[in-house]
């Protein structure tokens, strides 16, 4: 049975979703806000886990391809100490396939292949009924079976399952980068290693975290009140501040900011932990639209994974009765498993950006036993 299917966003979610179903025979409408491809810059690194992202891929039929660009080599990890000694050095071991990295980009353009994304069209509104309907920017209107809401933290779709609404969690993260670290810049190269460094201060924090082609990304981390700014848009004044706030740390840290090109504020924003919502027929939602957790390793994975289940689900529903059940059927399970990661990040990001270094430590030496 063939399903009027949209899918409103192209992230990773919404993007593993169109995919799986186009494999499966199952057409679908994508809608994009992004004008084109190429927007925007396509952000950092994703490191893919075994059971939840590398498991998506392989139900895209992508597994080979991830494997062709990916690099377990990212997973090596060191931990410093703000006077710059090497607390921690967990380098990359031969045999570990469990979380490989790849730059956003790469498996943005992995999972688009044959896609025929309708880009620039911001979806506005969605009112649901006998027939969804699906109202754009650009003023078109156009109705469904069933509308899945894949369009991130703030999301348009969300609000016609619930009111809730993501709030802030006090930290807030700034990013720049360096290009061509290993040419311009070799003693932060070595310092970086092949994966990422971390250094954690009292609730204050530096990663740095290697992309391909020697593009390194940095992100400092801190308490601050929602209206914290530097003016970002003058990166000398961005830079200062951030100099400032980590004055006394080792010189190569700082060398980080120093070097650092654009700077982009990003508070960092949550939905409840256990985030959950009365079934609508015809409307669910997925990945950060339904359950928006600090970012610390599982919210693309869980989007792709919820995309590729609700693929198979659509795909094997015979009717209308059968496609509203399987969905709920969906929604039960993403709650279960997201409303785990969104207790384990949410703790995480607590302990990561800690009155007391030591707890963010902790959480990578627990990490590296399990
Ligand atoms: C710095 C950082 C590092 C991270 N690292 C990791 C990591 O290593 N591993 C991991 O698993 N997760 C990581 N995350 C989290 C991860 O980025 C998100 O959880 C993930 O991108 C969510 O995917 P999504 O498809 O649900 O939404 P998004 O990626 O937010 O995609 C939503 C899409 O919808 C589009 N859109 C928005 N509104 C509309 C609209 N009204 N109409 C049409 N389209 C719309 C947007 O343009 C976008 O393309 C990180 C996040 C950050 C900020």
């Amino acid at each position: 049975m063939r399903h009027r299917i949209a899918v409103v966003g192209g992230g990773p979610g919404g993007l593993t979703l169109a995919r799986v179903l186009d494999r499966l025979g199952q057409p679908v409408t994508l809608l994009e806000r992004d004008s084109s491809r190429d927007a925007r810059p396509p952000g950092g690194t994703l490191d893919l886990h075994k059971g939840l992202g590398q498991l998506a891929m392989e139900k895209a039929g992508l597994a080979a391809e991830f494997r062709a660009l990916s690099r377990p080599e990212g997973q090596a990890m060191r931990i410093l100490d703000p006077d710059g000694t090497v607390l921690r050095d967990w380098p990359y071991r031969e045999d570990d396939e469990a979380n490989p990295e790849i730059d956003r980009g790469q498996l943005r353009d992995l999972l688009l292949g044959p896609l025929d994304v309708q880009w620039g069209r911001g979806v506005e509104r969605v009112v649901p009924g006998d027939g969804v309907l699906v109202r754009c920017a650009d003023g078109q209107e156009e109705a469904f079976d069933l509308v899945v809401g894949a369009d991130g933290a703030w999301s348009r779709v969300r609000p016609a399952v619930t009111s809730t609404t993501p709030h802030y969690t006090g930290i807030t993260a700034v990013e720049t980068s360096l290009d061509g670290v290993d040419a311009r810049y070799p003693e932060l190269a070595e310092l970086i290693g092949d994966g990422s460094m971390g250094v954690y201060g009292a609730s204050r924090s530096i990663v740095a975290q290697r992309n391909s082609g020697g593009h390194v990304k940095v992100y400092a981390r801190f308490r601050a009140p929602l209206d914290w700014h530097t003016e970002l848009d003058d990166a000398e004044a961005a830079r200062s501040s951030l100099l400032a706030m980590f004055d006394g740390w080792a010189a190569p840290v700082l060398d980080l900011l120093r070097h650092g090109s654009a700077f982009v504020q990003r508070p960092l924003y949550v939905l409840p932990v256990g985030h959950t919502w009365t079934h609508v027929p015809g409307v669910t939602l997925l990945g950060d639209a339904a359950h928006l957790m600090p970012p610390l390793g599982a919210g693309a994975n869980l989007a792709m994974l919820e995309g590729a289940e609700l693929a198979e689900a659509i795909a094997a529903a015979d009717g209308p009765a059968e496609l509203d059940e399987a969905v709920r059927a969906f929604e039960e399970r993403m709650w279960a498993r997201a409303g785990k990661w969104a207790e384990i990040t949410t703790a995480g990001l607590e302990r990561l950006v800690s009155p007391d270094p030591a707890q963010a430590i902790a959480v990578f030496d627990e990490v590296h036993a399990s």
